[in-house]
């Protein structure tokens, strides 16, 4: 078997050099993070369920003409995505106040806001991600402004999406957290979706009992991460009933 190059490696994810040019392959970790890595597990089975819910958010997405980074999925961890330059930028929307806007704003978490709101935080693991607008953006270079346009216009069109996606299975879409990358083809460039869209970067309350079905569940130490997010995987039909979670990692990859 030939050695991988590793191309980058995240707090939760692996990103492989893929198998044709302009290609890569996501690997999705069991690893769990939280508050810049200060806080960290190793969760069985969180990488499979992850790229499974993953695949079906992007290959809707794909489907519905907005744009993103996935190919296909390769096998139970991995993905083979588009190569794109990564904006340095963490895009949250936010549909009903909870985490860091309830601490700012002294909102009590779950008051629904009165539109949609979108944030944008500069990517930088030693500030911890500190929340700019679109004059530093653009004063800064991080993005032009047509770029910052195309961003919002996609994420509004992602939120609708997934608004509409988990309200049908009794799941209220709280917020959530995109990244964005350059695809260059042909000479030209375009704005896609990238990085992954998960319980790992979403807010998901069940709609009956508010119960947290997201990665709160190991921010806030309330147990049961495996257990919500295979919850998540069985209402969006990706996952049968009886199908077992794979905990057990099984062979593991040489690299
Ligand atoms: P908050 O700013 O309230 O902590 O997070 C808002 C939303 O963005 C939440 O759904 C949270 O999961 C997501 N989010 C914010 N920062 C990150 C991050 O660095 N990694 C991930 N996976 N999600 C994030």
């Amino acid at each position: 078997m030939n050695r991988r190059r590793r191309v980058y490696e995240g707090k939760a994810k692996i990103l492989y050099e893929g198998p044709e040019p302009g290609t890569l392959v996501q690997h999705f970790k069991d690893d769990a993070t939280a508050f810049n890595a200060k806080k960290k597990d190793v969760i069985d089975g969180k990488g499979v369920l992850n790229n499974r819910i993953c695949e079906f958010i992007f290959e809707n997405l794909n489907a519905i003409g907005v744009p993103t980074h996935f190919v296909r999925r390769l096998n139970m961890r991995e993905q083979l995505i588009r190569e794109v330059e990564i904006v340095p930028l963490e895009v949250i929307v936010r549909n009903v106040a909870a985490g860091t806007l309830s601490e700012r704003l002294g909102l009590d978490e779950g008051t629904q806001l009165p539109r949609s709101i979108i944030e944008f935080c500069y990517k930088n693991d030693e500030l911890n991600d500190p929340l700019v607008s679109e004059e530093h953006i653009t004063a800064f270079g991080w993005a032009a402004p047509q770029e910052i346009d195309d961003i919002m216009a996609l994420a509004i069109r992602v939120n609708d999406f997934l608004s509409g996606l988990f309200l049908g299975v009794g799941i209220r879409l709280i917020d959530f957290k995109l990244e964005f990358g350059r695809l260059y083809e042909n000479e030209m460039v375009r704005i896609v979706v990238a990085d992954e869209i998960s319980p790992d970067s979403c807010r998901l309350w069940d709609i009956g009992s508010d119960e947290k079905l997201d990665k709160d569940r190991f921010r806030r130490d309330l147990g049961g991460l495996l257990e919500a997010y295979t919850e998540v995987a069985r209402r969006l039909g990706i996952m049968s009933e009886n199908e077992p979670v794979a905990t057990a990692r099984g062979p593991v990859l040489v690299q």
